[in-house]
């Protein structure tokens, strides 16, 4: 008897038109839908990676992204799926150890190093729940251009599927690092660094009630960062020139070499974990700064800013540009794409320079403490100014009610001849 294969079909969009699509789903895609979706926006947010899954990141929250999970109620939801409050932090500069308690509110009762496959889940769950949409194991494979190059939505690909063209008054680039959205809309380049480390990393089970800890010694560097299901992860972070040098031919045994030179507390803690554990390498991209919209488009995440993974802040940099892109689409106004645009580059302009101070091994250890004083200052203005304002909300109106926003007038009018039957222009220009 023949064997039949069900094969269940790819998920279909439930329009052909959105007030926004977002290409990604993940920490600065999920929460941007998650923020446009409460403000009642038809939103939909395709990424090419399944739900749930797991990315190359460690994930370490740094107090202003803490914040903001608080205020748009997913602290919650983070504790409950078994993400360990952390109440200080430790820097261990050689043998020199400070320890610093965070100071609690009630917003932000402690620092959480939720897992990814935790955090972008419960990002995506909370704006599917606000009425967002997601597809899941899709590709954004192009976008489209109306006759003035204004961007005019997204092509996917679906396998054994025609290429399917979805029209959106916004499309926003949360596509990550290798962002398709930056590239076809040729976001001009802002600043460039040129520094990077690269980071190996791997999970080892901890104690409960473990703070975050850094640590450092000429020339490397490492942490410990205490996370879900009972693990910290253990990561060995090193100029990227000695990662090609020493790291390529065994990841494993470099690696633990780098975490005993710190500490050999460190190293045996690591040694905890069982003997086939996977580790993850990442040999370092320097910091870059693009473009943040254009005419029908915007980045969003490290789609947009890239900073080394050092100083733990690219999730709480998405997480904020998220909430700052969501208030000026709402709006629609080009003033308010110019606030998103002042906003992010005053913050990532600061974050760039703190952390290649640090990413970039230049340091003695006596230097570093002043570095780390001078990070550490951007992320108190950056709390500062995330609880000094209200989270994004149409004006006046509730969540609820259907959207009669203004379509972004992000920088350029469409021609009245713009857009075939696909286009619905929302500007009436
Ligand atoms: C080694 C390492 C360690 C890190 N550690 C920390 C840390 O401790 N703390 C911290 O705050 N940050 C950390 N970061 C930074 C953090 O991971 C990023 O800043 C964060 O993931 C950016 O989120 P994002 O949503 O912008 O992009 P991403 O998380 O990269 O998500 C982009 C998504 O877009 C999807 N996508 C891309 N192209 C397409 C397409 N054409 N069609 C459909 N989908 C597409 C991808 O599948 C992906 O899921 C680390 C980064 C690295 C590399």
């Amino acid at each position: 008897m023949p064997i039949t294969t069900i094969r269940s079909l790819p998920p279909t969009p439930k329009r052909t038109h959105y007030d926004a699509v977002i290409v990604g789903a993940r920490c600065a895609g999920a929460s941007t839908a998650l923020l446009l979706a409460r403000a009642g926006l038809k939103v939909l947010s395709i990424d090419r990676r399944p739900y749930g899954s797991d990315t190359l990141s460690t994930h370490a929250l740094m107090r202003p992204a803490v914040l903001q999970l608080s205020r748009w109620g997913l602290l919650e939801p983070l504790l409950r799926a078994g993400t360990p409050l952390i109440e200080a932090t430790t820097f261990h500069y050689g043998d020199e150890e400070i320890t610093i308690p965070l100071k609690a509110g009630p917003d932000l009762p402690g620092l959480i190093a939720p897992r990814r496959t935790v955090l972008d889940r419960i990002l995506v769950d909370a704006a599917r729940k606000a009425g967002a949409e997601f597809l899941h194991d899709m590709a954004v494979a192009d976008l489209f251009a109306d006759v003035r190059g204004r961007v005019r939505g997204v092509e996917i690909r679906a396998a054994g599927r025609d290429v399917l063209q979805l029209s959106a008054d916004i499309v926003i680039g949360a596509d990550g690092i290798g962002s398709l959205v930056a590239k076809r809309s040729n976001a001009r380049a802002l600043r460039q660094g040129t520094v990077s480390a690269a980071h190996v990393y791997g999970y080892a089970p901890v104690e409960p009630g473990a703070d975050y800890h850094w640590y450092f010694r000429d020339g490397i560097a490492g942490s410990l960062i205490p996370t879900n299901d009972g693990l910290a992860c253990i990561v060995a972070s090193v100029p990227t020139r000695l990662f090609d040098e020493h790291f390529r031919r065994d990841h494993g045994r470099a690696r633990m070499e780098v975490l005993g030179a710190l500490s050999p507390a460190l190293a045996e803690q690591a040694g905890r974990a069982p003997k086939d554990v996977r580790l993850q390498a990442f040999r370092g991209v320097p910091g870059y700064l693009r473009q943040a919209h254009g005419p029908g488009w915007a980045l969003v995440g490290d789609a947009g800013f890239f900073r080394d993974p050092i100083t733990s802040h690219g999730i709480s940099d998405a997480l904020r540009d998220a909430e700052s892109l969501a208030r000026a689409i709402i709006d629609g106004s080009p003033l308010a794409f110019e606030a998103y645009r002042q906003e992010r580059n005053l913050f990532a302009n600061q974050i760039l320079d703190t952390t290649d101070a640090i990413a970039g091994f230049d340091w003695t250890l006596a230097k570093l403490g002043e570095r780390h004083r001078r990070f550490s200052a951007v992320l108190k203005a950056e709390v500062q100014m995330l609880a000094g304002q209200a989270l994004p909300a149409r004006r006046g109106a509730p969540p609820s009610q259907a959207a009669t926003y203004r379509a972004p007038a992000n920088q350029d009018k469409a021609p009245a001849t713009a857009g075939s039957s696909l286009y619905r222009n929302r500007t009436g220009a």
